[in-house]
């Protein structure tokens, strides 16, 4: 089989481990002579999969007894809507950060539902930095204030949690798992699956009990958080094999030293590749502001564009693939996502060198 380092920024890799798992138990689960695909989501085997995800999960984040564990159908997207939906009233102010492209994207569904203030934007600064928390202007009594921890495509990652009187709410689907986080700090976490989790068509929601129950009249019954709360994430059936697959990528995080251990090499690969972009002499650049560097996605432009088919090109034929930045901002991306081995983001940094070499 091709062995390469897949740097797509989602769906991404995932631990080599848990596919070899996957396929080893594919077609029977267990012993149990069922794949996890044919089996009732409401059977004794499933139920034994979906119980345990949730347990390691709320081990890995050390979600409190206060917080519900949602495994939800859809993409992030739906969380843009069902958070406004559930979390605001009609007529309710809400305040949004506006860090790039994804909290752009989920103001604009916010504004068909609430009022919204945009407490804070790094648009000005091209977003290349986030923007001072000091200086952010915030609601009186707004219904909740949203950010999203990491912008998959800027590259830009909030360092802290955002202090907040208003109910906290985060899209964390790009960074979810790659540091300990205090859950208790937010009313509402959630995030697509496909980047740190498992597959698409999955995504998590961690919510405060207290927030369920308040979704607004005529909200469609599947985007009602309290729905899939009442019916511990079985109300329709799940997607199984995205939950299950999720499972045996919290499993491997355990082993792997829980989330702290994540962060250690996290912190390491992401150095080791923003070192070789500051350290070309200008032959690449990264416009993002040290402090707010994301561990998760590095986005780098070479000086020269003229060359970025020939660095996409040497780099596939050394087995670094996905790494074209995403078709709105140009240039490179490399996602090094906790499933990314130190040793794929070495071979990368080896061929940024190299390359350096035969075209600088
Ligand atoms: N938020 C962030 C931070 C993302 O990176 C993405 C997808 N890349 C989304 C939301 C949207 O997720 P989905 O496509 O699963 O709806």
């Amino acid at each position: 089989m091709t062995q390469v380092y897949n740097f797509s920024s989602g769906p991404a890799v995932l631990p080599r481990e848990v596919m070899l798992a996957a396929q080893s138990e594919l077609v029977d689960w267990h012993g149990s002579g069922m794949s996890v695909m044919e089996m009732s989501h409401r059977g004794r085997e499933f139920t034994q999969i979906i119980t345990e995800a949730e347990a390691d999960l709320r081990k890995l984040l050390a979600v409190p007894a206060s917080h519900r564990i949602l495994f939800l159908p859809g993409g992030a997207h739906f969380q843009f809507a069902m958070v406004p939906l559930n979390l605001a009233a009609e007529g309710d102010t809400v305040d949004y950060v506006n860090t790039g492209h994804w909290s752009k994207i989920a103001i604009k569904e916010a504004r068909r539902y609430a009022k919204v203030n945009i407490a804070a934007s790094g648009e000005e600064g091209h977003f290349t930095a986030i923007p001072d928390e000091a200086d952010w202007q915030r609601s009186d009594n707004a219904a909740y204030l949203h950010y999203c921890s990491n912008e998959t495509i800027g590259g830009v990652e909030f360092p802290y949690i955002p202090k907040s009187d208003a109910t906290l709410v985060c899209d964390m689907s790009s960074n979810i798992l790659s540091r300990p986080i205090d859950v208790s700090q937010f009313g509402l976490i959630y995030a697509g699956a496909q980047k740190n989790i498992g597959p698409s068509g999955l995504t998590i929601a961690i919510v405060r009990e207290d927030l369920l129950g308040r979704a607004r009249p005529g909200t469609p019954t599947m985007l009602d958080y309290s729905v899939h709360a009442e019916a511990d994430s079985l109300y329709n059936t799940p997607p199984t094999f995205g939950i299950y697959m999720a499972g045996l990528v919290f499993k491997w995080l355990l082993e792997q030293g829980g989330v702290a251990g994540a962060e250690a090499r996290n912190i390491e690969k992401a150095a080791l590749l923003y070192e070789t972009v500051d350290t070309s002499a200008g032959f690449y650049s990264c416009p993002i502001e040290k402090p707010f560097r994301s561990r998760m996605n590095v986005p780098f432009r070479l000086a020269d564009e003229s060359l970025d088919d020939a660095f996409l090109e040497g780099a596939k034929a050394r087995g670094l693939v996905q790494l074209k930045g995403h078709r709105s901002v140009g240039g490179m991306r490399a996602s090094i996502y906790n499933a990314m081995p130190l040793e794929g983001v070495k071979a990368l940094c080896d061929y940024m060198r190299d390359f350096t070499r035969s075209h600088g």
